[in-house]
């Protein structure tokens, strides 16, 4: 049997049933509906709730474990991090992000620092594999730190991204490059800059959407 966490009786015709971002099942019925007829529809889409609940609650706490730095994300994957004593550098090993047991009490200013680091020549790499490709040229090239977004590019020609764009998968890391990009030749958002944009990576949209759910990692690091 399944239990309603929050039943809300409204003037609605029909049943509806969701899960709260925190896993609660959310039961919306009709005020004329019977306990009974509630409990009948819920427990038929048993299989459906179940399921839904546990992805809700498999990323919640997945997210849990990264805003407190027991895991952390790189390129997408996700590194459960580990302190060892005979480590003097931070590594990702297989699952484990290795980090040495002297920064046991600063692990976050130590992960960013390591993160800045290594995302340099990765971002830069694909900056440059871009602008070859769209045959244009960016004057200078840096990691930000801005607070809103992944990345931005100004009318002289400075391309600057987030430097915990490191922390998503590849193809969207590409998108903001892509993106940053294109404004070297339309400084605006308009139908030619999303042609632009479309001609190099078709399905953007996709990854824009997708890129969207990871915008929680921006306030990361920021203690
Ligand atoms: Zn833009």
């Amino acid at each position: 049997m399944i239990n309603i966490d929050v039943l809300i009786r409204t003037n609605r015709k029909s049943i509806s049933i969701s899960i709260s971002p925190q896993g609660n099942i959310v039961v919306k019925a009709p005020r004329s509906c019977s306990m009974g007829e509630i409990q009948n529809i819920v427990s038929k889409k048993e299989s459906w709730i179940n399921l839904h609940r546990q992805r809700i609650l498999d990323n919640l706490e997945l997210n849990n474990k990264i805003f407190t730095y027991q895991d952390i994300l790189f390129c997408g994957k996700v590194y459960h991090v580990v302190l060892d004593t005979k480590s003097k550098n931070i590594v990702l090993e297989n699952d484990y992000c290795i980090v040495p047991e002297k920064f046991r009490n600063n692990i976050s200013r130590a992960l960013s620092k390591w993160y800045k680091k290594v995302a340099m020549p990765i971002l830069w790499g694909r900056v440059e594999y871009f602008s070859n490709l769209m045959q244009v040229e960016p004057k200078n090239f840096r990691l930000s730190n801005a607070k809103g977004c992944w990345g931005s590019c100004n009318s002289q020609g400075l391309v600057s991204l987030n430097w915990r764009l490191i922390m998503v998968p590849h193809n969207l890391i590409d998108y903001v490059v892509v993106h940053e990009l294109s404004h070297l030749l339309q400084m605006n958002h308009s139908q030619l800059f999303w042609k632009i944009v479309s001609s190099v990576l078709p399905d953007f949209r996709v990854r824009r959407q997708n890129l969207k759910k990871g915008d929680y990692l921006l306030s990361l690091f920021r203690e």
